[in-house]
């Protein structure tokens, strides 16, 4: 099969590979599509605690080609994040904060391949229904679902988002929809801001034109940069949530 192969950071290529094999308790699936994420970039970066050499790619949607318990063709998507059990955020139930988290396509092979195999208690299947276009953001969307369940927040907050990139559009979107507030995109990037304007009517200003220095109910960090987080801490309301 050919995969995408990244030998260590900085060296990346495609390659022909033999088909991955299934140990007892996982399926091989076939790749449809698998969405590319900031991490990724990471990855091939050498900045985050990737296991090297790797085939990328953990936004992944696929049909099962062989496995025990899900039937041949079925469309699936997968929860990259295998927690260790053992650590102390695993022992308090907080898996996603896991100290020794073992992910599909950072620390075993990913989605950028024709095909790969993983372990069946991290396999969801999906309606036969949703395109893969749409699927491939079932990873991120639980994050940021995740993110909106621990704000708390109210129908009538005003909301601000620092960060226009896919994780920022994603929470725009979804709490334009359920809060009767303001939301509004605060993003440093010219390009950026005329992009989401176009593209998605979404209300969108640079940091530096909020003009009133309106304060927010909620803001959501979804930049992961320290000027971000300058900028959220500056935007948020006194006691409220950040
Ligand atoms: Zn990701
Ligand atoms: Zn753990």
């Amino acid at each position: 099969m050919e995969a995408i192969y990244i030998k260590q950071p900085h060296q990346i290529e495609v390659i022909n590979k033999e088909e991955p094999s299934t140990k007892e308790n996982e399926s091989l699936i076939r790749v449809l599509g698998c969405g590319v994420c900031g991490t990724d970039l990471k990855i091939f970066k050498g900045e985050t605690l990737a296991t090297y050499p790797l085939i990328p790619g953990h936004e992944i949607v696929g049909e099962i080609v062989k496995s025990k318990i899900f039937e041949k063709g079925t469309k699936v998507t997968i929860d990259p994040n295998r927690p260790c059990g053992v650590c102390q955020y695993c022992r308090e139930g907080k898996i996603h904060l896991c100290e020794n988290l073992n992910a599909v396509g950072v620390n075993r092979d990913g989605g950028f391949a024709e095909f790969l195999s993983v372990p069946n208690e991290q396999i969801y299947t999906l309606n036969e229904n949703i395109q893969v276009k749409d699927a491939i953001f079932a990873e991120p969307l639980s994050c940021i679902i995740h993110g909106i369940d621990l704000s708390n927040f109210s129908y009538t907050d005003d909301i601000a988002i620092t960060g226009g990139g896919a994780i920022g559009l994603i929470f725009a979107m979804l709490l334009n929809r359920f809060s009767v507030g303001k939301t509004v995109i605060f993003e440093i990037s010219q390009e950026k801001i005329e992009f989401i304007k176009n593209e998605f009517r979404l209300e969108v200003e640079h940091p530096n034109n909020n003009r009133q220095s309106k304060k927010f109910d909620i803001v959501f960090e979804c930049s992961g940069t320290v000027s971000g987080f300058e900028t959220a801490y500056n935007l948020v309301k006194k006691v409220e949530k950040l």
